[in-house]
């Protein structure tokens, strides 16, 4: 079932973090996280001071939100990242940043990650050319996401445009507007995580 702003919005409110579902409105003080500092219900308890343990597992909790990812899902993206070469933060950043769906919200053509995730699973979103309606595809350099021909996709993927969320497309990605099309022209770094996320938290808490 689709979800309404306002439950998308209380999700947050009840982590108590913003985990930035809806798109340009995060980023503006209408964000109900920021207008209000109090848990949602009608019993408006102070929030209590966090545990170490606490802090860590709602670090995690948060990039499977913002990252769209189940459970399931975000452990084999963790094990792949413990296996990588470096520093395994990074390289989990680095693969939930290459996700198809973060990459079509991050080139602007989904008005946030949710929102790509259905548009990718409604067969508009192309890679090199061919369908792709798995939101979970990871991208590697050199790939061309573009957006199928038909109207009702280049309208989509325009009307995300036009509203402007993200002006400044990362380094890592190219973007051309008409037609919608972006290509994958180097691996993110740390530095292209546009999102306020503790990496470390995490990788302390699933290796435990
Ligand atoms: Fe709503 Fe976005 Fe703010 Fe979360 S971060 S409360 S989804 S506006």
């Amino acid at each position: 079932m689709a979800r309404t702003f306002q439950s998308v919005c209380k999700l947050c409110r009840r982590e108590g973090v913003q985990l930035y579902l809806k798109g340009s409105r995060c980023f503006t003080v209408k964000c109900a996280v920021k207008k209000r500092e109090y848990p949602p219900g009608s019993h408006v308890w102070r929030r209590q001071k966090i545990s170490d343990f606490g802090l860590k597992l709602r670090e995690t909790q948060k990039v499977k939100r913002v990252y769209g990812l189940s459970d399931t899902q975000f452990r084999k993206v963790f094990a792949e990242a413990s296996r990588m070469r470096g520093n395994t933060g990074e390289n989990l950043l680095q693969l939930l940043e290459r996700r198809l769906m973060n990459v079509v919200a991050v080139l602007g053509f989904a008005p946030s990650r949710p929102a790509a995730r259905q548009m990718i699973a409604h067969g508009h979103v192309r890679v090199n050319g061919r369908r792709m309606d798995i939101p979970s595809y990871v991208v590697r350099v050199g790939d061309a996401i573009t957006v199928h021909p038909r109207e009702r996709s280049q309208k989509l993927a325009k009307e995300s445009l036009d509203i402007g969320l993200q002006a400044r497309v990362p380094s890592w990605l190219q973007r051309t507007d008409d037609p919608p099309s972006g290509k994958v022209v180097a691996v993110p770094g740390r530095e292209d995580v546009m999102l306020p996320i503790n990496e470390n938290l995490v990788v302390e808490y699933c290796s435990r």
